[in-house]
């Protein structure tokens, strides 16, 4: 294709304004999709993605758009919306030249529009503003626009309206597209490059791989490679997805389309990477690549110990298709054998968690998650700790350094004090505060990552009935008072519970934890003291009373099958016992103080 006759697009919007609808429509409007195959969110493949309503993996659809007397290839390019998959969103709009800004008409801007806004605006996008959902009573459509052209600056007027859900102004959409999105530019006769913006792994067909090409030309049958790690390998097909992929003879400047290799592991084809010629290699890779950086990290255990082989089995098959999950294997003394896990961000835990459970159908327990810590001691020695168990004892402490967020947050006006409180009472320094439109703000505060993944979304969504939304971005690292809180049964430290807190927050989390377990374990022939301690001080307790009886003794002369079947029962319950020191403990009750409620 004439690259002159090539717009390469994403949608960006907050989430549930309605990209996936538009994106719908578009497809049966352009008749890459036929009404009678359409059905709703065609493009969101993941089930957790269509339930949650949350885009995990980008996609690539290719579609024909006529205008005046030319025909166009519109490539629309996919993007998640969530902060945890930044990198991911930001190689999906390097891959573009324009960008439709979708904001919902009855809702204005969110959090995420703003995020992805400054974003698309780093790689010098093109943006069509748009208001979506304007069928709906709610809308406003007239305050939103001026709201989105005091944003981007230009004319209110300007602004398009349209409905995913009825088609209303997807046609002119697509017209505005064509005339306002650069075509792209690149070196016909130059040596191939082509930016992976997404690597999906394939059942059938192995890893698919996405990307734009920038220069040159890729064919079939061509040896490529691998510019950030110099592996070469065989395209066994390659095709443009339209929406459902289709081998071509080949991809020029400009297109957009996909690379099948036969690799089975997206590891080695790497998002933000460069693909090139092996017989004629580029000297330049293109910018922008990085490797995934786990930021949240947590003990993933079965809760039936015989389910840890094929814990092991669906973590390697969930490796092959997300490169950012990483694992090792970790034992803990309360909970058995497991694995302590890497994830971008909390939302990226909870899907790795969700389809373990779903798709391989595992009982699982989490720890706590926990970010990495630098942690120097006085005899200038730093590690990363992403494990409180890896937290230095021998040495004492100088310095704890820990990852810092700038957060941005908006919300209607009257919820900027229950904001201010939240955002204060986890160790947040404002940074600003700005009205966009009449009555709403943006708050933007730099926090303690720590302070975030600890249900402080939930927080903020109650704190405001919902209202307010959150975007944030890493910002570094900043020293902090932090210490580690373990809690000892009978003096032995439980590992599970041991937590790297705030020093302000240390009494209160091992009041908390140690409570907890005074309710769950069940009584022994001793008493048990539960303390949290700082190292060798300790900061609270509570004690487990002795049993006062054998728990035969009501049985005694009893029925005698009775007192089997007691035993019995017991025998069975030991199975699922843990022993700290001489302490007897149900696995369950380890399970439910993890839980918390
Ligand atoms: P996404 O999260 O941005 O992909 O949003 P979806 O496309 O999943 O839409 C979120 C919700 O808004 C769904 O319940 C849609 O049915 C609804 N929705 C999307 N577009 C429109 C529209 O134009 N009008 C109305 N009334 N509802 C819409
Ligand atoms: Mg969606």
């Amino acid at each position: 294709t004439d690259p002159a006759r090539i717009r390469n697009f994403c949608i960006i919007a907050h989430i549930d304004h309605g990209k996936s609808t538009l994106a719908d429509r578009m497809l049966q409007i352009t008749g890459v999709v036929s009404d009678r195959d359409m059905r709703a969110q065609y493009l969101d493949r993941m089930d957790i993605e269509r339930e949650r309503g949350i885009t995990i993996k980008s996609q690539a659809v290719r579609m024909p758009w006529q205008l005046g007397a030319d025909t166009y290839a519109l490539n629309m390019i996919d993007t998640p919306g969530h902060v945890d998959f930044t990198y991911e969103v930001s190689r999906s709009l390097a891959a573009c030249e324009g960008a439709i800004l979708l904001v919902d008409a009855a809702q204005g801007i969110e959090a995420q529009t703003l995020a992805n806004l400054y974003l698309a605006l780093e790689n010098d996008l093109e943006i069509i503003p748009v208001l979506n959902k304007i069928d709906l009573p709610a809308a406003d459509p007239d305050k939103y626009a001026r709201e989105l052209a005091q944003l981007i600056g230009g004319d209110p007027d300007e602004v398009l309206r349209v409905s995913g859900k009825t088609g209303m102004g997807v046609e002119e959409l697509l017209d505005r597209v064509v005339e306002r999105i650069p075509a792209p530019v690149g070196v016909k006769d130059a040596p191939a490059r082509a930016m992976i913006f997404d690597s999906v792994y394939d059942s059938y067909r192995g890893v698919v791989t996405y990307v734009r090409m920038v220069d040159g030309q890729l064919n079939p049958r061509e040896r490529i490679q691998m510019m950030s790690t110099k592996a070469t390998h065989e395209i066994l097909e390659i095709g443009v997805s339209s929406p459902e992929p289709s081998p071509s003879k080949g991809l020029g400047v400009g297109e957009v389309g996909y690379l099948i290799t036969g690799v089975k592991d997206v590891r080695q084809s790497k998002v933000g990477d460069t693909v090139t010629s092996a017989a004629k290699a580029a000297s330049t890779a293109l910018p922008g690549y990085t490797d995934p950086l786990p930021m949240v990290f947590s003990g993933i255990y079965p809760i039936d110990g015989s389910d840890y082989p094929d814990l092991r089995e669906a973590l390697d098959k969930l490796k092959l298709s997300d490169a950012a999950l990483q694992y090792e294997p970790e034992t803990s003394v309360a909970l058995g054998f497991g694995f302590r896990c890497g994830f971008l961000g909390l939302l990226h835990l909870e899907i790795i968690t969700e389809r373990l459970r779903r798709e391989f159908d595992l009982d699982l327990i989490t720890t706590a998650p926990s970010v990495p810590y630098q942690v120097t001691t006085e005899d200038r020695k730093t590690v990363t700790v992403t494990n409180p168990s890896e937290y230095p004892t021998g040495a004492k402490i100088a310095e704890v350094l820990e990852p810092i967020v700038n957060a941005s947050i908006l919300a209607p006006k009257d919820y900027v004090g229950a904001i201010m409180e939240l955002c204060q009472s986890r160790r947040g320094t404002m940074k600003s505060m700005d009205y966009l439109g009449e009555d709403r703000v943006e708050l933007k505060y730099t926090l303690p990552l720590g302070e975030i993944v600890f249900d402080f979304f939930d927080q903020l969504k109650s704190k405001t009935q919902g209202y307010a939304s959150l975007d944030y971005e890493p910002a570094g690292e900043a020293p902090g008072d932090l210490v580690k809180v373990d809690i000892l049964l009978q003096g032995e430290t439980v590992d599970a519970f041991s937590a790297i807190v705030h020093k302000d927050k240390a009494y209160a989390y091992g009041t908390m934890m140690a409570t907890r377990l005074r309710e769950l374990i069940p009584r022994q022939q001793f008493e048990v003291p539960i303390q949290a301690a700082i190292g060798a001080r300790i900061i609270a307790r509570e004690n487990i009373r002795a049993m006062r009886k054998d728990v035969l003794a009501k049985c005694y002369g009893g029925d005698i099958t009775r007192k089997r079947k007691l035993l019995e029962k017991q025998k069975e319950g030991k199975k699922r016992m843990k022993m700290v020191g001489r302490v007897e403990v149900p696995q369950e009750a380890f399970i439910a103080a993890l839980s918390g409620d």
